[in-house]
């Protein structure tokens, strides 16, 4: 059955872009953070949306598994194939076209292959910006970028890929295909299938194309670096800041001092900018789209006025557009640094945000009780309520048993997580690494229509079977 399979999507790719030796699979069958290893039938590369609908059309009938994959960035597991060697992975890369920009809309159309780096420098080069920004925007694609509703670093102000995202366009697993794609600011016509399908993870169609929200370009920008006690000091922070900086704040990242000295024992290139490394450290940026503006000073003003109240200890503003970009290295070297360092066991959890504090110390408390020795390296999106609380063996532990705590820590972390309301899942997506968990901490009914839509979208559960949801 798979050769003639394979010798249908052959006849609609192309014999080069269906790929089935191991060597050339490689970069496809694992993910990025190296948890996850599968084997597939075939890497196949459609070049357009119809070819895309064809290859799901042979695959539904032939009732073989279809795993879509963009840039493979993600952090949950949820591109990578099983390892039976029967699901097909569908590499959306060659869908890479930037179809239009609207100046007075303001927005943009692309294939859902584009990687978001070129999304932004096309924006860019039109004189708007998109915001979305992410560590992988190098390698990751927007239709990846809408599958998982990525968050990143500007959250707080424009809001995650679900408010950037206009229309869309998708093709189901029978190959049947949604034409979504309207540049609409309104439109009350029935239950939202956009909605649906992002964050949907791959398991109720495949995103091809999308009209995406453009905003104007920020031409003033401010970034600091602040030392703080903790992460009390560092809320009371955002709080201050955000009533005086206002919609102009865009980025509020929080670190503790075990993610910085990390990076700069494993990022080359990066230095402290305090002279000595204070227990929690933010990075923060305001932007203006009036080049007039002068946030350094309303920065310099603010953060003045912290030290005074004794809510920062220290602080550094950028002088340039160079020294900007080395804060940020510091920040965005964290899941660089935490590859080369060795095992952790991660959680990407959201919280209300003024229960921050509270979680964060009683986690902490209950961790070293449990499991004492554990190195915590806790960072994230502060302002957007979304910590990676992630956790480094004791010195003395070796890698499986550190990797034997994964269940009890997990339990421990995100039963306290449901406790305050937040979630277990809070931009990375479910994928495979949460899907077991999801059913303790999603209410009943919640979970039944998922699976109710799963089942009316993708019959034969041919897309992305055992992501998100127990097949
Ligand atoms: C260094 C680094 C930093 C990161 N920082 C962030 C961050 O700050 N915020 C954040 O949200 N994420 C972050 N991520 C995670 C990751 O980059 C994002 O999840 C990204 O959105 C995934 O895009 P991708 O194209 O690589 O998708 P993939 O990894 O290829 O796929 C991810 C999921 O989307 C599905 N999918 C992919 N393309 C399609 C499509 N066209 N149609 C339907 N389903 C599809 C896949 O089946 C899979 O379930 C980071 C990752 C790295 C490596």
């Amino acid at each position: 059955m798979s050769d003639g399979l394979l010798r249908d999507l052959a006849g609609i790719v192309g014999a080069g872009y269906v790929i089935t030796d191991a060597a050339g699979q490689e970069a496809y069958v694992v993910d990025w953070i190296k948890k996850y290893r599968g084997r597939a039938m075939a890497v196949v590369r459609p070049g357009n949306r119809d070819e895309v609908a064809a290859v799901l059309r042979c695959c539904n009938d032939a009732g073989v598994s279809v795993i879509p994959q963009g840039g493979n960035t993600g952090m949950a597991g949820g591109a990578t194939p099983d390892d039976s060697g029967r699901q097909m992975i569908l590499s959306l890369g060659r869908l890479n076209r930037i179809h239009e920009i609207d100046p007075v809309g303001n927005t943009i159309t692309v294939d859902a292959g584009c990687i978001l780096a070129n999304i932004q420098t096309a924006a860019r080069e039109a004189g708007r910006f998109f915001p979305l920004s992410l560590g992988a925007e190098g390698s990751c694609t927007i239709g990846g970028n809408l599958a998982t509703n990525a968050g990143g670093i500007a959250v707080l102000r424009y809001g995650n890929m679900r408010e950037l995202a206009l229309g869309l366009e998708v093709v189901l697993a029978d190959g049947r295909i949604w034409d979504g794609l309207q540049a609409l600011r309104k439109d009350n016509t029935g239950y939202d299938l956009r909605d649906l399908f992002i964050g949907s993870e791959g398991t109720l169609g495949v995103i091809t194309a999308a009209v995406l929200k453009l905003h104007p370009a920020p031409t003033a920008r401010a970034t600091a670096m602040i030392a703080l006690s903790g992460e009390q000091a560092a809320l009371e922070f955002l709080v201050r800041l955000g009533s005086r900086a206002g919609d102009r704040l865009t980025a509020f990242e929080f670190m503790t001092r075990n993610c910085l000295d990390l990076v700069l024992q494993h990022v080359a290139g990066t230095a402290l900018p305090f002279k000595t490394m204070p227990p929690a450290i933010v990075l923060t940026e305001l932007s203006d789209a009036d080049a007039e503006a002068d946030l350094s000073a309303l920065l310099e003003g603010i953060l003045s006025e912290a030290i005074a109240a004794g809510i920062a200890t220290d602080a550094v503003i950028a002088q340039s557009g160079e020294q900007a970009k080395a804060l940020w290295r510091l920040r965005e070297g964290i899941s660089e640094a935490q590859v080369r360092a060795g095992k952790t066991i991660k959680h990407d959890i959201a919280l209300p945000i003024g229960r921050l504090g509270a979680f964060m110390r009683e986690t902490e408390a209950a961790i070293e009780a449990a499991f004492p020795g554990l190195r915590f390296l806790v960072f994230g999106h502060l302002g957007d309520g979304n910590l990676h609380y992630n956790l480094q063996r004791a010195p003395q532990m070796n890698d499986d048993d550190f990797y034997a705590l994964t269940g009890p820590l997990n339990r421990l972390v995100h039963d306290i997580v449901g406790r305050y309301r937040g979630s277990i899942s809070a931009e990375h997506g479910v994928g495979q690494l949460r899907r077991d968990e999801l059913p303790r901490y999603k209410p009943p009914v919640a979970m039944q229509l998922m699976h109710d839509l799963k089942t009316l979208f993708d019959p034969h559960s041919i897309l992305n079977p055992g992501k998100l949801l127990q097949s």
